[in-house]
């Protein structure tokens, strides 16, 4: 967050002096950002290490249920790993390669340099390196020196080393990028007196002087300092070190810390470490605000009765926010695409790059999947970097704000959209068009809610915009509104033809109890349980399945409420029809016996048609119970005594074909 506002400053001038070089830096921003992104994609994520040295941001990832490993072997299965900015060493490196780990490197650019540098020294050259030897950047980099990497932690204990070492030798000096700068001077001066063949090269960061030395400055002229960030951070601690040197300094992690006797009546200095984010800072110079505002009301009081019209701290604070949301728009040359981000010429002398989040609206494609090296862009700046030559830019939300205007025209003319489904959100569908993230919530997705919205999955649907708020960002769309228009159509078309009797080749959508739901064309008929099948169900699933495209016939219909009630089940298929066109009283045919009750026995002569051999008809003998002479599914012959068709009952005997058989013998 920068303070740059001239009249912001002019306000606070004698109250507080806002470092400009504040919030998260550029390394760990973007390390952040890869997890955000790998996060946001559904996938599992974890890091070597916590990701930053400031509580919030790590609870924050916790949240997101990005877990922290202290080594590859406590990876789980299906994970991206994220190197953090820190780096790692060549050999774990290697280990995750070989080990065909999915790995997305974050380490920062200024740390990956120091390892280029270690790493290319001559043989036998001498690499001393400033900082301190415990601090995972230094573990990494000594992991990374081509010849042995000899640590010191400050002026004294390089003076202790050097009277040991063999200083004839060639020697190369580096510092862990958040080292004192000047305590690296001093320590330069030393070895430029001790090795006569010596190479320097300065890799404390830029960002991280720029705020030793703005802490320095602002420490000079206050009474008391505040150092936002994590007590764990290396680099937040030195700024404390710093500010200690001139002023009462204090190291806050949040605004909960701040008490008012550390801050009323007096002139404060405010600096943040690299880890510590944009929220933590605003909440911060709120809770002071209230302070400060507090104290100074006797003051307010006397100066609005003299006319004075002064902005309130809070006011001014929400100015310098919103200036530093104002962006520009540049067109850009694409020069380099890499897995995170793509690099683009912006015809000046900083570099800009699109994060791969800003790139496009639907985060599971990959950069060269939406750029090429040359394509011209039109690009919106979010964040300008000088000290760094750094210049963070958007696609995505260049897109967005075109897209935007389309999605309102689209709205208003109900034009109906086509899109591919890119992710299934909680509550609904996402549809990446123009730059916008459409949301089609599960209400709007399809007609029916037994439709499983996962198979809409990469496939391409159609839907007509029902919201848009510019302000919340929101755009909404609607499949069922398309949907529902189709069957208005289709059911106006069934209504002009449909009688009774007719038929129709139809879909089952649904099964119930007590019948399906067949549609038959943009209109959905009930048929009865009962209308599925001569013989006893228990289940409509017993004969059909979703999806089954069967054929019905209107059995009745009710042009006022618009219900329909279907058929299936034909009369050729009646099996009391086959009966009477099969067989005739006296006829001898095979049975199967089905059941039994105390007059006698139930045999099937057909699928859905059982007769009855009543006791006295199942032997020429006296029989005390029928299981006596038959069992269950015991096939025999019987003569056809009776068949009753209106109340579909069918009398059958053993006995008589017995008869016939002595005669006929
Ligand atoms: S302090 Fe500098 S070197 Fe370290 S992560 Fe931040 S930008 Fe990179």
């Amino acid at each position: 967050m920068l303070a740059k506002n001239l009249k912001w400053r002019k306000q606070l001038s004698g109250k507080v002096i806002i470092a400009n070089t504040t919030g998260l830096c550029f390394g760990v921003e973007r390390a952040l950002e890869i997890v955000l992104n790998l996060a946001k994609q559904g996938k599992k994520v974890a890091t070597l290490g916590p990701l930053a040295h400031n509580s919030f941001i790590n609870s924050e990832l916790s949240q997101k249920n990005v877990k922290i490993i202290s080594c590859v072997s406590e990876l789980k299965k299906n994970t991206v790993l994220v190197v953090r900015a820190h780096g790692i060493s060549k050999n774990i490196m290697e280990e995750i390669k070989n080990l065909g780990i999915e790995y997305e490197d974050a380490t920062c650019p200024f740390v990956a340099k120091i390892h280029r540098v270690v790493s290319s020294v001559p043989k036998g050259c001498v690499i001393l390196i400033a900082g301190n030897k415990f601090h995972p950047e230094v573990v990494g980099i000594l992991g990374h020196c081509k010849n042995e990497g000899i640590v010191f932690k400050n002026y004294e204990e390089l003076k202790k080393l050097t009277a040991k070492m063999d200083t004839n030798l060639e020697a190369m000096a580096v510092a862990q990028t958040t080292f004192c700068l000047n305590e690296w001077l001093r320590c330069t001066d030393l070895l430029k007196e001790k090795f006569k063949r010596i190479k320097f090269v300065n890799t404390v960061c830029a960002e991280t002087q720029k705020r030793q030395s703005e802490t320095e400055q602002i420490s000079k002229i206050s009474d008391v300092m505040l150092v936002i960030g994590d007590p764990g951070s290396s680099n937040t601690l030195k700024l404390k070190n710093i500010g200690s040197k001139y002023c009462k300094t204090y190291l806050v992690e949040s605004a909960r810390q701040i008490r008012s006797g550390q801050i009323t009546r007096k002139k404060i200095g405010l600096t943040t470490g690299t880890s510590t984010p944009d929220n933590i800072i605003e909440e911060v110079l709120r809770r002071m605000s209230e302070i400060l505002n507090n104290e100074s009301e006797d003051e307010e009081i006397a100066s609005s009765q003299n006319g004075e019209d002064e902005q309130s701290f809070s006011e001014m604070l929400e100015e310098s926010l919103k200036e530093l949301n104002t962006s520009k728009h540049v067109r850009a040359t694409v020069e380099k695409i890499t897995p995170n981000e793509v690099y683009v010429n912006i015809g000046r002398k900083q570099t800009g790059f699109i994060p791969i989040s800003e790139l496009s609206s639907d985060p599971s494609v990959k950069p060269e999947d939406v750029v090429r090296v040359g394509d011209e862009l039109d690009l919106l700046v979010l964040k300008v970097n000088d000290q760094e030559g750094m210049v963070m830019l958007s696609k995505r939300r260049m897109e967005q704000s075109k897209g935007f205007k389309e999605m309102a025209k689209a709205f208003e003319n109900k034009t109906p959209l086509k899109g591919i489904v890119t992710e299934i959100v909680k509550g609904g569908l996402i549809v990446p068009l123009e730059g916008v993230r459409v949301f089609v919530p599960n209400s709007q997705a399809t007609t029916s809610k037994d439709d499983v919205l996962e198979d809409l999955l990469q496939k391409e649907i159609t839907f007509r915009i029902i919201e848009v708020d510019r302000a919340k960002n929101k755009v909404v769309g609607s499949v069922k509104s398309i949907l529902n228009d189709e069957r208005k159509k289709l059911q106006e078309k069934f209504w002009e033809t449909a009688e009774i009797g007719k038929k129709y080749k139809g879909t089952v959508k649904t099964l119930k109890e007590y019948g399906a739901f067949v549609d038959v064309g943009g209109i959905d008929g009930m048929l009865h349980i009962s209308e599925i099948s001569w013989t006893r169900i228990s289940h409509p699933s017993d004969v059909f399945k979703v999806g089954d495209e069967i054929e019905v016939y209107i059995k009745n219909l009710n042009p006022e409420t618009k219900k329909i009630s279907l058929g299936y089940k034909k009369d050729e298929d009646n099996p009391w029809e086959k009966i009477r066109n099969n067989y005739e009283v006296g006829d001898v045919i095979d049975v199967k016996i089905v059941g039994f009750t105390d007059f006698g026995a139930f045999a099937r002569v057909k699928e859905g048609v059982d007769g009855l051999i009543h006791i006295s008809q199942i032997a020429d003998y006296r029989v005390e119970i029928p299981q006596d002479v038959l069992e269950i599914g015991q096939v025999v012959k019987v003569a056809i005594r009776e068949i009753d068709f209106e109340n579909k009952r069918l009398s059958l005997s053993i006995k008589e074909v017995k008869d016939e058989d002595k005669l006929s013998g």
